[in-house]
């Protein structure tokens, strides 16, 4: 075997796997583009993988993994049809692969099936061995039968909606990724959207059919056919509330905000995905298959080639170079950072290679512009059904959490909104703000205490009195100003002698005369602060960093004390150092053991307010105003971090939720006791109290040794209670039975909507 050679340069390292577990298959769908296109080299593979080839191919994914300190890999058991591998060679499969990276990289491992095998036992090794697994259906059953038939034309719609429901069961949900439908503009999309949302999946993939501009799609009707039927579905599925995610629309609504798209046939993110075929070839992506025999072949192989070495192959070397590596129309094209000039493979011509516009071009162009323009310049912020359930379940989805952060952005806009419409916030710190780039306003509002400072200023504003600090806005449209590095010259009146710059930090003036005056004449140009510079002490955001997350420790901002307990003061630079340590050995424990909740704090959370110690007892705590950022008193031991930044977290999403839904009674006054406090607490207390001790019990349900089991055992029963009770108390809405129904769910208990 070669390893160790070093990366050439512009090839990036690779994330995903899709390893060809089995190369035949037990439907014979007449768009597939392993067996019916041009491609033909499947005929020449060895039936399954053997166990060496797995070792080997673990193995190099964990020698890749750690050469470039990758802390996830994404691995996805493909096919052919992955099932037919059986469940022997897929458990091996998964243990390999989870022995190879085990302290090198978290595995997320992922499977695509047909599904016509998948039965109770499948199942259960689908959750034992956490392969969170994909199944192909068209839709409804004219639509699913036009192509996925057996080899005797028999259709295998029946078999394969019984293999979505058995999978969408409460106890294998966990591992159910969702349903991909390929596109086919002969059936009827409203019917296919119905059938597919009606078996309520996680998630809807749609895949556009292989094709290049030598072999152009099937465009019976028009010129955008595939556009006109995508666009039918959007237009339902938008009208109903996005009940389900569908990974295509929610990408063009991503990328248009700036987010990186979840799907390779959009979006300009370089590809990262490699694929090891059944005898250990090292290939490009398989719907290269549609291009001619051969165009996905590397030449390597896992036995005696390094993924580095793969990683410099000029097929992978020549996707990787984003706008710049596109034909002239995709650079010119006004939705090009949205539609990334599609599917790489779509782009080919025999003539000019990929030097062209994906052979859906006008589809795309016709369907981001669609999409643009229903959406408007902001949104309204829903969740899908499923996004709901997700977080009834604790958690787990980095882009609902993304979702929920979005929502709080545009609740604190509109907290702005109604206090300039009031007449409150004016002059020249608004108007800067207007001028800036939304994205760059948004990081500013992204901070969590400008929310507490906003609601302050409407309460003052309900009563009568006089604005609090209104020198907050100017300290906003410096951090924009400093963002997008535009001029700005503002006089920002002090704070107890100081300006804070939401999430850059405080500078203290010591100058007497501007003490005296009250104010500080300050400029901001090319991205820095200018003038005053002597008579200043500048304190920064600092942040603790460890593998994959970056968070501020916010110890300046005025408007972190909303928290039950007192903040601490600005920590020293061993206190400091302290929580680095501590917050690094915490993440690693959180990303070993507990990886849902670290995907939601990666993208969750901002900050951590340090809290003034409390002798002999552990403190922490969320305010509602604050979303991203949880306020801690530093324990003593990493495993006590870890369990309050998930306890916290968990009532952060919890607020974000109740701001966007009704879960509770409204009205509803009766008070609930709960294990986790003296005195009784309203219904919203103790629904967020039950949610947070959930998550609580899981860890220690995880946890090894000791009083771990007796305690999980403790919070579950605990939280379960105090569930009840509020259900029993009436104190929910039928949203908030539903919710409450997952928490139950997800606890093992009876589900509490049979009950009612
Ligand atoms: S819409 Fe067409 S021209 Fe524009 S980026 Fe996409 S493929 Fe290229």
């Amino acid at each position: 075997m070669t390893g160790g050679v070093p990366m050439v340069a512009g090839a990036r390292p690779f994330q995903q796997f899709v390893l060809k577990v089995h190369s035949r298959c037990d439907l014979a769908c007449d768009h597939c583009y392993v067996y019916r296109h041009a491609d033909q080299s499947w005929r020449h593979q060895p039936r399954a993988m053997t166990p060496q080839t797995v070792r080997t191919t673990a193995s190099r994914i964990a020698e890749h993994a750690e050469a470039h300190r990758l802390h996830r890999v994404r691995v996805v058991l493909h096919g052919g049809e992955p099932l037919l591998a059986g469940r022997d060679r897929l458990r091996l499969v998964a243990r390999e692969l989870r022995s190879a990276l085990s302290g090198v990289a978290e595995l997320d491992l992922r499977m695509q099936t047909n599904g016509l095998r998948l039965d109770e036992a499948w199942c259960a090794l689908l959750v034992e061995e956490r392969i969170v697994t994909g199944i192909s259906l068209d839709g409804d059953r004219i639509s699913n039968d036009r192509h996925r038939v057996r080899t005797d034309g028999s259709g295998s719609y029946d078999d394969v909606v019984r293999a979505v429901r058995l999978l969408g069961a409460p106890e294998h949900r966990p591992v159910f990724a969702g349903l991909l439908c390929t596109v086919d503009v002969a059936n009827d999309p409203a019917a296919v959207y119905r059938a597919l949302v009606q078996l309520r999946p996680p998630r809807i993939d749609f895949l556009l059919p292989h094709a290049t501009w030598d072999r152009p799609p099937h465009r019976p009707h028009g010129p955008t056919d595939y556009a006109d039927w995508l666009i039918t579905i959007f237009d339902i599925w938008n009208s109903e509330g996005c009940p389900v995610p569908i990974r295509m629309f929610d990408s063009i609504r991503a990328s248009a905000a700036g987010r990186a798209a979840s799907t390779e046939v959009l979006g300009l993110g370089s590809p990262d995905l490699v694929v090891v075929e059944t005898n250990g070839a090292i290939e490009q992506a398989d719907w290269l298959k549609t291009v001619g025999q051969g165009a996905a072949a590397t030449g390597y192989h896992v036995a005696t080639d390094s993924f580095d070495v793969a990683a410099a192959h000029p097929g992978f070397l020549a996707r990787a170079t984003g706008v710049g590596g596109m034909s002239g129309q995709c650079r010119r094209c006004r939705v090009v950072t949205v539609c990334g000039g599609g599917l790489y493979g779509h782009r080919y011509r025999t003539v000019n290679g990929f030097d062209n516009p994906s052979v859906y071009c006008a589809d795309l162009l016709r369907l981001i512009t669609h999409v643009r323009r229903v959406d408007g310049p902001r949104r309204h912020h829903r969740l899908a059904e499923t996004d709901f359930e997700t977080l009834a379940f604790g958690g787990g989805d980095a882009d609902v959490v993304g979702r929920l952060a979005d929502a709080q952005i545009s609740l604190r806009r509109s907290l702005l909104a109604h206090l300039h419409k009031a007449g409150a916030l004016t002059g020249e710190a608004w108007r800067s703000l207007l001028q800036e780039d939304a994205a760059v306003v948004d990081a500013v509002l992204a901070q969590p205490y400008i929310r507490a400072w906003a609601v302050q200023c409407c309460e003052a504003l309900a009563a009568g009195r006089e604005l609090p600090d209104t020198g907050r806005l100017a300290e906003m449209a410096l951090a924009a100003a400093i963002g997008s590095k535009r001029r700005l010259d503002l006089t920002v009146p002090l704070r107890s002698g100081a300006v804070q710059l939401p999430g850059l930090g405080r500078m203290t003036v010591s100058d007497k005369g501007v003490l005296a005056a009250g104010e500080l004449p300050l400029t901001v140009e090319d991205g820095r602060m200018r003038g005053f510079e002597r008579a200043i002490t500048f304190e920064p955001l600092r942040q603790v960093t460890a593998d994959g997350i970056s968070v501020g420790l916010e110890d300046t901002d005025p408007y972190r004390d909303c928290h039950t307990w007192p903040s601490a003061h600005r920590l020293s630079e061993d206190e400091f150092r302290r929580w680095q340590e501590l917050f690094a050995e915490a993440w690693d424990i959180l990303r070993r053991d507990h990886q849902r909740y670290a995907q939601d704090l990666a993208i969750g959370l901002r900050s951590i307010t340090p809290l003034a110690p409390v002798p002999g007892r552990r403190v922490s705590d969320t305010s509602r105003h604050a979303f991203g950022a949880v306020a801690i008193a530093l324990p003593e031991l990493p495993e006590d971090l870890a369990l309050l930044l998930i306890h916290e977290f968990q009532h952060a999403k919890l607020g974000a939720l109740l701001d966007m839904y009704d879960l509770v009674a409204p009205a509803h006054d009766r008070l609930y006791q709960v294990a986790w406090r003296p005195g009784p607490r309203s219904v919203e207390s103790a629904l967020q109290g039950a949610y947070a001790h959930l998550a609580v019990a899981d860890v220690w349900r995880r946890r090894k040794g000791g009083e771990a089991a007796e305690q999980a055992r403790y919070w579950q029963a605990a939280a379960v209670a105090a569930l009840d009770d509020i259900v029993a108390g009436g104190g929910l809405t039928v949203l908030g039975l539903r919710f409450a129904d997952g928490m139950r769910t997800a606890a093992g208990g009876d589900p509490v909507l049979e009950r009612w």
